[in-house]
């Protein structure tokens, strides 16, 4: 695959996604984009390594006996949540195809399992959403669709964003965003992001607190004004 991605997650990331001490919705939003990124994938490799050497010079810790049974629970239960939500796909218009090609590995599991609706709920007249039930109390995630030429309304961030682009493009006053990209949004960002006009834009996202409206008619943002972590 060629490496078109021009947006990546920085190097302290990284480091912590080789750890696995990353949170677990930066961590999703992380291995969507390492499907697309060799660049990304090159650099986690030597972090590995050198993680691998560190973890081979330090003396052995004692681990309970019963650890691999309490993650492997962890897992099941999540899994058993997961199915029993996502078994009311009706509507063929509306519905997510959840055979998507070109979607990381991670997120096509994501959506097998962790979906709360196979359809979309549509935000505003550009901008469908469908959440996942991640276990997460901090951020949402989600996949957001926009129409190709949609623009979402001009908004500023309170929290973090993180997202990917899956299919498609976006762009904002800042730049154009294309499938792989990952983008991290702090507090203080304002921006207005619009669908590009060849076709439709699927990003991956986590956001850990609603959008903030710049305009007087932010109220008419309504379905935008809060997040849902689950
Ligand atoms: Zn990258």
């Amino acid at each position: 695959m060629i490496n078109t991605t021009n947006h990546h997650p920085d190097e302290n990331m990284l480091i912590e996604f080789s750890a696995g001490t990353l949170e677990t919705a930066a961590s999703i939003c992380v291995s969507a984009h390492l499907h697309f990124c060799s660049r990304c994938r090159t650099k986690l490799l030597r972090l590995d390594q050198v993680g691998s050497q560190i973890m081979s010079q330090s003396e052995p810790m004692e681990v309970a006996d019963n650890a691999f049974d309490q993650v492997m629970e962890k897992i099941d239960s999540a899994d058993l949540v997961s199915s029993s939500k996502t078994s009311s796909a009706t509507s063929a218009s509306t519905s997510i195809n959840t055979s998507d090609e070109g979607f990381p590995y991670s997120v096509k599991k994501l959506i097998n399992t962790s979906l709360i609706s196979k359809n979309w709920k549509r935000l505003s007249s550009s901008v469908d959403v469908a959440r996942f039930k991640t276990g997460q109390e901090d951020f949402e995630v989600a996949l957001h669709k926009i129409c190709a030429g949609g623009k979402t309304p001009k908004h500023g961030h309170e929290g973090l964003e993180y997202t990917v682009v899956l299919k498609g493009s976006f762009s904002d006053e800042n730049a154009v965003y294309r499938e792989g990209d990952f983008l991290m949004r702090q507090p203080g960002d304002v921006h207005q992001p619009m669908g590009a006009q060849n076709g439709e834009c699927i990003c991956l996202s986590a956001l850990s607190a609603p959008i903030v409206p710049t305009s007087p008619l932010g109220f008419l943002m309504k379905p935008w004004l809060r997040i849902n972590p689950m």
